[in-house]
């Protein structure tokens, strides 16, 4: 059997990084509970239909619109009460992410965290609700607003650009992106903040009716989506442009109808639902749910850990830094890790945020130049159109020295296009790594236009 939408991956290897791959990202731990959060959510009026009527906010209301899920299996013993505080987080906001980011609303979820850069495009129409032209996230908020207003934080954005503050308060990470790219970059996060991870997809190759829903646990001896991979597996759609240029990111668009995809959205709310209340628990860890509805056929799989996994199971140690990116150059980051890790002989690396020491143009002009792929690029001296950043000048990690050399010392990291709550590695000689989570970056946000 061929899956030709998530058999394989392409996602960068950040720790051994010798390529020039292109793919940015963050991650962290700790739960938060849906009444602390700020109701962030808003609705644009210009396309809100008035006949769905005034979205409720009042808390008896909503706990009498619930009131019957209590009575329903997963949500015994009082769990749902747990489900009412849970938080999810949703990568994808399309064919599967949507769906089930409406049905999380609307069975009562704490909040729903939501992350996809696309906007809604026609060929969309048929399997995916909200207007076209507007971004998938906030089509997807709008509607949840309609159902319980404030339970959505959107990003439009690439899950590498997340807030790793804003990913560890999730109670489950759930890939519904489509990207097979994404494997690496979403297990490594999960393992490393210690958040479950579901992965919900389908069979984009129009062939059959069919897909599946893998889970990764966090206990020690739980597989995660990396266990069955070999390296060949990380590498087998890792094309590339001519040089110099980004990878080959264009995938190909998934032939997949809105009845799979529903069918897929359920099963993944299901599991999510039992990792948050606990209930049920020993279906969904290690597990995969194949749902073939082409031939009519349910097969519940065992996922086997690897002791020789490419992912290597870790689990990170953070420290949170108080440190907004708005308000923090190179140089004063610098100085706060110094003062922590009790050492001036260290080089940081931002997580998933590459710094390039060079752009180039499409008329051939080079500029030396720092940033990373989220920064904005200067514009060609030579032609006047914006410059690219160059990933084969991506630096490793980068010392007080460099940076003086870059002549970045001074420079924000909001500048260099560091998200809020963006994690840092920081290596030093004779010593293991450190991570450092910059604050930041819980509230909706349209953090700049992603590279994809
Ligand atoms: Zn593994
Ligand atoms: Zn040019």
């Amino acid at each position: 059997m061929t899956w030709p939408c998530f058999s394989t991956a392409n996602a960068r290897d950040s720790d051994t990084k010798e390529s020039v791959a292109s793919e940015p990202s963050a991650g962290a731990a700790c739960r938060r509970p849906g009444s602390d959060v700020p109701a962030e959510s808003f609705v644009p009026e210009s396309f809100v239909p008035e006949s769905f009527g005034p979205a409720s906010v009042d808390p008896a209301l909503e706990a009498e619109q619930v009131g019957r899920l209590h009575q329903t299996v997963t949500f015994r013993d009082g769990r749902i009460e747990r489900w009412r505080e849970g938080v999810l987080g949703i990568v994808g906001a399309g064919l599967i992410g949507g769906r089930l980011a409406r049905e999380a609303v609307l069975s009562g979820i704490g909040q729903v965290r939501i992350w996809d850069p696309d906007k809604t495009e026609p060929t969309n129409r048929t399997t995916q609700y909200g207007q076209v032209g507007v971004p998938k996230v906030d089509n997807v908020r709008a509607d949840c607003d309609r159902i319980r207003l404030g339970h959505v934080l959107s990003f439009q954005t690439t899950i590498q650009h997340a807030s790793i503050e804003t990913l560890a308060q999730c109670d489950v990470l759930i890939d519904c992106s489509d990207d097979p790219r994404l494997v690496w970059t979403l297990t490594e996060l999960s393992n490393g903040l210690g958040v479950p991870l579901l992965r919900a997809a389908v069979d984009g190759s129009g062939q059959m009716e069919l897909g599946r829903v893998s889970s990764s646990g966090t206990l020690p001896d739980a597989a995660c989506q990396l266990c069955s991979f070999s390296l060949d597996d990380l590498l087998k759609h890792r094309t590339r442009k001519a040089c110099p240029g980004p990878w080959a990111t264009q995938l190909a668009p998934t032939q997949a109808g809105g009845a799979i995809g529903g069918a897929i959205a359920s099963i993944a709310l299901l599991q999510a639902q039992r990792l948050v209340t606990g209930n049920d628990t020993l279906l969904v860890p290690n597990t995969e749910v194949l749902l073939d509805l082409t031939n009519m056929r349910l097969i519940h799989l065992k996922l086997e850990r690897s002791v020789e996994c490419l992912s290597g199971h870790r689990r990170w140690t953070l420290t949170r830094l108080n440190a907004p990116v708005e308000q923090t150059s190179v140089s004063e980051l610098m100085a706060i890790i110094e003062r922590d890790v009790g050492t001036p002989d260290l080089a940081i690396s931002f997580y998933q945020h590459p710094l390039s020491l060079q752009a180039f143009c499409s008329c051939g002009a080079t500029l030396d130049a720092p940033g990373t792929p989220w920064a904005e690029p200067p514009v060609c001296g030579a032609c006047g159109t914006a410059m690219e950043w160059l990933q084969e000048t991506e630096l490793g990690s980068l010392s007080a020295a460099r940076a003086a050399e870059l002549n970045i010392l001074h420079v924000g990291l909001d500048r260099l296009g560091i998200p809020a709550g963006a994690m840092v590695v920081v290596c030093m000689p004779n010593r293991p790594d450190r991570r450092f989570v910059l604050s930041g970056g819980e509230s909706s946000s349209n953090p700049g236009v992603p590279r994809v």
